[in-house]
């Protein structure tokens, strides 16, 4: 799976919302369901914003 801009389609967006998200899912493995829930949610969220180049 790819991650790219959704406003210009650059996959710079990928470096720079990688490391979040990588944390994001550990500290959801080791957290509750719910925060699993949450962590999921708010990557979701990331990987929709631009990728700040356009
Ligand atoms: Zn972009």
């Amino acid at each position: 799976m790819s991650i790219h801009c959704p406003s210009c389609g650059s996959h710079q967006v990928v470096s720079r919302n990688y490391g979040r998200k990588v944390s994001g899912v550990t500290g959801a493995a080791a957290g509750s369901a719910s925060g699993a829930a949450g962590a999921l949610s708010g990557a979701a969220q990331r990987t929709r914003q631009p990728c700040g180049l356009c």
